[in-house]
């Protein structure tokens, strides 16, 4: 998708069992907010929903495991 863009940080991956570099998907503002104006805000309720859930999906680079524990954390 045209309006993704990925986070990168540390985390500890429970397959890997060792520390791993960690990928989420960050949805951009500024196509999104343009999507949600042109369509008088029905946009917006996916936009919302969807960066509610992509926020919380950390994976491993390595296997693609979802990730809980990071090292760092980044808000
Ligand atoms: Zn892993």
């Amino acid at each position: 998708m045209f309006s993704l863009i990925y986070q990168h940080t540390e985390g500890l991956c429970g397959k890997c069992l060792k520390q791993v570099v960690v990928r989420r998907q960050k949805l951009r503002f500024w196509p999104n907010l343009i999507l949600a104006v042109a369509t008088v805000g029905i946009w917006g309720i996916f936009w919302y929903k969807n960066a509610k859930t992509l926020d919380r999906q950390w994976r491993c680079t390595k296997c693609g495991t979802e990730v809980f524990r990071l090292v760092e954390y980044r808000f």
